[in-house]
């Protein structure tokens, strides 16, 4: 319990920072973007194959601090949070072409099994969609060139007042002391990773009156998103716009 604390006391600070400087930071690198390839442009004139590589390498480095704000930006709180009773199939529905995109690149098999039984849930659909985007990415990304993942909503008889809907992939598994760790803000086995997906993960959900549960073996992992369906004390609901 300590531990989820800490964690969730360093999720809020890192929030709030970003909701203060994360604009303040995108306005001047658009600005450094444009002069960079302004600077691109006329090098490549005169053909200095050097300082246009290097040139290269700066926006690709500006590429990735904006990725990084960006999901600074996706961490700190949204001001507006537009709710609507929704099926979860629906969402699922809207998100797949983009998920079997990516899966494509990967060889990756989409299986998606809806439960057309499930009740209607309260939440904001764009919020939501970034969850299941950022689970279906990790794990296809847990799975190089080959795997399945499927995408499963359910009920279970103890979880009242909830559904489910979990991502579960053939990729490399989890070890147990990593498995605590992958909520940690900037927690990362990926070279390139920020370490930030599953922690906007748990901020959203947490929002919504729900949870994330993480479930590994060798051979595989599963995420489970648990949402409720009736708003007792959800949060959500108190929300100024509701
Ligand atoms: P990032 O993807 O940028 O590394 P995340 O917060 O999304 O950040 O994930 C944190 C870490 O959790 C990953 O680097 C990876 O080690 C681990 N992880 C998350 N999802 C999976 C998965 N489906 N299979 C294996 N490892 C995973
Ligand atoms: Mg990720």
């Amino acid at each position: 319990l300590e531990e989820q604390i800490r964690r969730s006391d360093r999720l809020k600070t890192i929030g709030q920072i970003a909701a203060g400087t994360a604009h303040e930071i995108r306005n001047p690198l658009t600005a450094i973007k444009g002069f960079m390839q302004l600077l691109q442009k006329s090098l490549t004139d005169k053909s200095m194959a050097k300082e246009t590589e290097f040139i290269g390498i700066v926006m690709m480095e500006l590429e990735r601090v904006n990725d990084l704000v960006s999901e600074f930006l996706l961490l700190s709180k949204p001001k507006k949070v537009k709710l609507q009773s929704i099926r979860i199939g629906s969402i699922i529905q809207e998100l797949l072409p983009m998920i079997r995109g990516e899966a494509m690149l990967h060889d990756v098999i989409v299986q998606y099994e809806e439960e057309e039984s499930l009740p209607p849930i309260v939440v904001d659909k764009e919020q939501l969609k970034q969850v299941f985007l950022n689970l279906s990415k990790n794990a296809i990304e847990a799975m190089g060139n080959e795997g399945t993942l499927t995408i499963r909503e359910r009920r279970r008889a103890d979880r009242h007042g909830h559904i489910a809907v979990d991502i579960q992939d053939t990729g490399t598994g989890i070890s147990p002391d990593m498995l605590e760790r992958v909520f940690d803000p900037f927690f990362t086995t990926k070279p390139q990773g920020t370490g930030l997906g599953l922690s906007i993960c748990q901020r959203i959900v947490h929002d919504m009156g729900g949870s994330i549960e993480a479930e590994s073996e060798p051979s595989g992992t599963t995420f489970t998103v648990w949402l409720p369906f009736s708003h007792g004390s959800g949060g959500a609901v108190s929300r100024d716009d509701v």
